[in-house]
Formats: structure tokens, C-alpha cells, sequence
């Protein structure tokens, strides 16, 4: 498989990709591994995990050059996830003991009663590439504490960075047999699925996630989808700062070249401070470094897969031909590379594509409304239900929206943030189950219940 930089379309490596017979026995080690690591006590376990964050930290600089060689994202945001991705080590060090300690409910009487967790055995986390370290944490290190083996098939795109996960999560004392980076495409995701594993984790498209419920289904075992958005922003009449919520806006649209699963995807703005917006937030954008992505100073580099200029460009042809106007950018940056200029569309209404199917790049479309109940319809009007926000200076009138919308991340007066205090779950197309906090935890184990009679 050859793994391609996205900023020069040069060939980086090559690599050799998983064979059907190298899964089996891949999969009959991690079976046999599980056995002995799920006897280890969680706090042997969280040792580990707390090793491989701290190998991860020492080595930043190397790990975050890779992931910006085979993704395009711009340097300093990919020392920005790496970093940000520690949070998850530090949160499972503070709770994973205390959410996976046996639970007794009842011990008097004649009868005694108790739960205790045990781990689903293999499982597969078959990851996108977007984020490597955000989504791949969500997952493998909550398996990984909680006493599984792991099966983890990186996308393509970020395979890379896989192995290096690979590579510090065995020198940190997790068992060869414990966790395997397995090297290929959708293919080999396909093979995965035919496997017999103990439960799927899934990030990716809902087209792909879709497909994985369907194909597993009748395993019954355990499914989780985090998918994609089309994650709306109301900037409010009454926000105390219309050029700071431009600039916050934007961030949110255009960090990681909008290639998050969370990123605003389009934004409704009320029309008595929508001019004022929109010439905020144009300025915001052509101020932003396009180019070289191992550069500290670029803001928005390549896409990281080449197909998605196609999907960019018809979403402007599209938007311009119902009458949107092109405010910046619209089009790819001609030569080496999968350049797209940030774009700015305004004038949008709902039945375009940029404001109802997932760009997933540097493109956004912005509405002007007149009120906050127009705003609520076009926002609640998606078949996607990940995260929304508003901004507005009244909590209130900004939760009174936010508590009708159908979605899994509420935001006021920020947006595109994951925490792992608080669970991250999609609903309807964005997915199905929850990563992080302590439902994160507990999707990787099983509760048996205990009667007993002393
Ligand atoms: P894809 O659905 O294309 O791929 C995701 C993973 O599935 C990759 O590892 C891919 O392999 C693999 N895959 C492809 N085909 C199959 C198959 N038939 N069986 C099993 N596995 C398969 O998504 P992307 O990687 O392009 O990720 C982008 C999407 O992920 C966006 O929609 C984004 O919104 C969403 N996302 C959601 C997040 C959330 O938390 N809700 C977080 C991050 C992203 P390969 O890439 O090698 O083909």
C-alpha cells in the first residue's frame, strides 16, 4: 500500500498490507492475549496506558511530523491534537478504576446483590483518519484499560500514524498479543467484519457505518458508529461581539481544513447583524495562511484525500446555480498538491448541498433568518444529528433552541470541542453509542449480575 503526502502527491512509503492468513493469526493471538491481560488488575492496565501517554509526549515533535506527512494537516494543529489527545490518558488515570470497580447494590438481607464488569473480549476499531489520535484514544485506550484485546485497522490515510500507536503501546508493556495495527483499506475492513470479534467500533462516514450495522448484525455483539455531521451554528441578534463571533465562526468552520467530524458546516445568522457578519468573517478568512503544511505559520493546508475536491466543487457549482454568492475562494489550487481555497458562500438556502449534505473541507455556507424559530426549523431540518451551537449573549434564549434540537453535543457561545468529561454520540445518521466519560468506558465491558445468598 503506498501511503501518498497530500501536500506533494509524492510517494512516502510503502507498506505491506495485511493478508487474510495474517489476519487469522493476528486474531487467534489477540484471543489468547486477552485471556492474560484481562487477569491483570486495571491499575497494571492503566500503568500502561499512562506509559504509552507519556512516550507519546516525549516523542510530539516526530509523532506530529508523520501525521502532517501522510494527512496535509498543518503542523502546529497536529502538535495541537496530540497534546489535546492527552486528556483522555489523564481522565481514564483519574476514573477507569472507579467506573470498572464491581458495584454492590444490596448486601443485607437474605439476598445480596452485585454487578460486575467484564470486558467484551476482541474488538475491532476500524478508525478514520481525520483526527488519528482524537478518535483512535476515544477508543483503543478505553478498550485497552477495561481488559481487551484490540484489533485496530487505521484508515488508509492515516496508517502511519497507526504504527507509531503500535510501536509506544508495546514499548509501554501492552502485550504484543494485546493490541495489532493491521495495514490495508476498506478490504481489509471487509475481512475484519467477516471475522469473529466481540464488538465493532466504528468512526467514519455513515455510508461505510451503515454498511459495518448491517454486515455484523447478526453476530449480536456490541456496535458502536461515531459518523459524520452537518453541524449547525446560529449567531444570535444579540451577540456582544459580532466580529469576535465571526472569527470564533470561522475557526470553527475552517480548523483542519473543515475536515472534522464536528466542524460548522453552515451557519444561520439573523439578519439584523448578518452584513456585519459576513464582512467579519470574509476578513477572518482571507486572513488565514494556505501552503506548505510543515510550516508552524499555515492554517489551512491540503485536503487530505484528493477525491474531495470533486465533492468541493460541486457543492459551489451547486450552491451557485440556486443562486448563492461566492464571497472567497471556490475553487482547487492548481498544481502539486489537494489544495482548495477556503470558500465563503452567502445568500445559501436550504436546498443546496452546502447546506445539507457533509462537505467535510474549506467551504461554508452561510443563511441569513429572521427569527430564532426560522433558525431552529432549517437547523432541526438535517437527516445528521452530531452537535449544533448558538451564540448569543442570553443563555437562556440560546438554550430554550439548543434543548429542541435532536443532537448529541449541545454548544453555546463555542463549537467543534470534544471533552472527555462528557460523552461524544452522534444520533440518527451520525451514529449510534457513545465514546468518552463514563458511558465511554462502560461500551467495552459487559455487566454480569450477581444474586447471592451468604
Ligand atoms: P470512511 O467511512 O471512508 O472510512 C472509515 C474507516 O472505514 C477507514 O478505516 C476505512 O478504510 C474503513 N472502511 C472502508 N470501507 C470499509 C468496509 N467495507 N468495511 C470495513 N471498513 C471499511 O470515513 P473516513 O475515514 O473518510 O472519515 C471521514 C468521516 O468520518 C466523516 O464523515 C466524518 O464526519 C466521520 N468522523 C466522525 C467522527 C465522530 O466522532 N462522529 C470523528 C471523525 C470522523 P480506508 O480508509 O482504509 O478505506
Amino acid at each position: 500500500m503506498q501511503i501518498i503526502n497530500p501536500a506533494t502527491e509524492e510517494i512516502i512509503s510503502e507498506l505491506q498490507v495485511t493478508s487474510k492468513d495474517e489476519l487469522r493469526s493476528v486474531l487467534d493471538s489477540l484471543r489468547e492475549g486477552q485471556k492474560a491481560w484481562a487477569q491483570k488488575s486495571i491499575e497494571e492496565r492503566l500503568e500502561c496506558i499512562i506509559r504509552f501517554g507519556e512516550f507519546i509526549q516525549l516523542n510530539v515533535n516526530e509523532l506530529a511530523e508523520i501525521l502532517t506527512l501522510e494527512t496535509g494537516k498543518p503542523l502546529q494543529q497536529s502538535l495541537n491534537e496530540i497534546k489535546g489527545a492527552q486528556n483522555r490518558v489523564e481522565h481514564l488515570r483519574q476514573n477507569a478504576e472507579k467506573w470498572l470497580a464491581p458495584e454492590t447494590l444490596v448486601d443485607s438481607g437474605s439476598t445480596h446483590e452485585k454487578i460486575m464488569y467484564e470486558p467484551l473480549g476482541v474488538i475491532a476499531n476500524i478508525s478514520a483518519w481525520n483526527f488519528p489520535y482524537n478518535v483512535g484514544y476515544n477508543v483503543f485506550l478505553y478498550a485497552l484499560v477495561a481488559g481487551n484485546s484490540v484489533l485496530y485497522k487505521p484508515s488508509e490515510f492515516a496508517t502511519l500514524t497507526g504504527k507509531q500507536f503500535e510501536k509506544y503501546l508495546w514499548q509501554a508493556g501492552i502485550p504484543e498479543n494485546v493490541f495489532q495495527c493491521v495495514v490495508g483499506d476498506g478490504k481489509l475492513g471487509q475481512q475484519i467484519l467477516e471475522a469473529d470479534l466481540n464488538g465493532y467500533f466504528f468512526t467514519g462516514s455513515h455510508g461505510t457505518g451503515l454498511h459495518i450495522a448491517k454486515t455484523v448484525a447478526h453476530k449480536l455483539v456490541p456496535v458502536q458508529l461515531e459518523l459524520g455531521g452537518k453541524d449547525p451554528l446560529y449567531i444570535m441578534d444579540d451577540v456582544p461581539d459580532v466580529k469576535q463571533a465571526a472569527i470564533n465562526a470561522a475557526e470553527g468552520a475552517f480548523y483542519n481544513n473543515g475536515q472534522s467530524c464536528c466542524a460548522v458546516e453552515r451557519i444561520y445568522v439573523s439578519e439584523k447583524i448578518h452584513d456585519e457578519f459576513v464582512d467579519a468573517f470574509v476578513t477572518e478568512v482571507k486572513s488565514y495562511k494556505i501552503g506548505d503544511p510543515t510550516s508552524l505559520e499555515t492554517f489551512v493546508g491540503p485536503l487530505t484525500r484528493k477525491q474531495q475536491l470533486k465533492v468541493l466543487e460541486n457543492q459551489v457549482t451547486d450552491a451557485l446555480n440556486k443562486g448563492a454568492i461566492l464571497l472567497s475562494g471556490g475553487k482547487e489550487i492548481k498544481g502539486k498538491g489537494y489544495y482548495f481555497e477556503p470558500t465563503v458562500i452567502t445568500n445559501c438556502k436550504h436546498e443546496m448541498a452546502v447546506m445539507n449534505e457533509e462537505s467535510f473541507g474549506p467551504i461554508i455556507g452561510i443563511q441569513k433568518v429572521s427569527s430564532d424559530s426560522e433558525a431552529l426549523r432549517l437547523m432541526s431540518d438535517t437527516e445528521y444529528g452530531l452537535t449544533a451551537a448558538v451564540f448569543s449573549s442570553d443563555e437562556q434564549r440560546a438554550l430554550g433552541l439548543l434543548n429542541q434540537l435532536n443532537v448529541g453535543t449541545a454548544y453555546w457561545n463555542c463549537c467543534d470541542r470534544v471533552s472527555p468529561n462528557v460523552p461524544w454520540s452522534g444520533r440518527n445518521n451520525s451514529g449510534l453509542g457513545s465514546t468518552l466519560s463514563t458511558q465511554g468506558i462502560r461500551a467495552f465491558v459487559q455487566p454480569k449480575s450477581y444474586h447471592l445468598r451468604p
